[in-house]
Order: structure tokens, then sequence, then C-alpha cells
């Protein structure tokens, strides 16, 4: 699947996106091996501890279906009325990609279907703590 489909995804599911206190809108797709695509955005709480990202997300979306196998995955966020920057994920969202993901798993920062920037999770999250670190 080519970068801008995956965008696209993403940019629909700003649409959902429950944030009504920061109201900063936040989309995410990921895309499995296996071709298959989740979508999530962020959902706010009151009480903001409780706040999940888009990009946690689209993960627990296809954990919870079954899939194990992740290609990339796609992040826009709309705010002041318009998508105007490149955001990253949080560390929290790094860390569960790194559960599940390998070192070479692509992470789409978006603008728009055509302005994107993209990175590997070994980029944004280098010499992370993994279950190899919890031995045997
Ligand atoms: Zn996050």
């Amino acid at each position: 699947m080519k970068n801008s489909e995956l965008i696209s995804y993403a940019i629909n599911s700003l649409e959902n996106a429950y944030a009504p206190y920061s109201e900063f809108k936040v989309g995410a797709a990921l895309l499995c091996e296996n071709g298959n695509v989740y979508t999530g955005c962020n959902v706010e709480n009151a009480s903001f501890s409780a706040t999940n990202c888009a990009e946690r997300t689209a993960f627990f979306k296809a954990i919870s279906e079954g899939e194990r196998a992740f290609k990339k995955i796609a992040v826009v966020a709309f705010k002041n009325g318009k998508i105007n920057e490149y955001i990253s994920p949080c560390g929290v969202c790094r860390q569960v990609m790194a559960e599940f993901c390998t070192d070479d798993f692509e992470i789409v920062l978006a603008k728009s279907t055509s302005d994107y920037v993209t990175y590997k999770l070994s980029d944004l999250l280098p010499n992370s703590f993994s279950s190899k670190n919890l031995g045997e």
C-alpha cells in the first residue's frame, strides 16, 4: 500500500477523535503485514491520564483482532483548524510499537497525502527496552 493511501485512512480517522479538552485531534492508520488496516483516533478523558493516543488505539484494535505483524503506521494531527505540522508519536506509543514491531517498522508523519516524512522505529526509539532485556 502506498503511503498516500495509508495517510488517507489516518486523515479520515481524525473525524472520530474525541478531544474536547485539547482540541488537538490525531488520526492514525496501521498497516499489517497481511494488508489489513486498522485506524485509530485519540480519545481524551476529563481524568487526563485516562486519555489514549490515536496510535495506541490503532494498535490495540489490531492486537485485539489477533494481528501481530505490522508494516507501518501513518499519523496526522489537526490543530487550530488544520493539519500544519508533522506530529511524532509520544514515548508511550513508541514503547507500544517496540513491543510488537521490529526496528525497521516505518512511521509516516504526514501533513497531507503528498507531504510526509518517514522514520524507522529505531530512529525514534533507539536502544529501546524490550522483552529481550527481561531475559529467560
Ligand atoms: Zn501516544
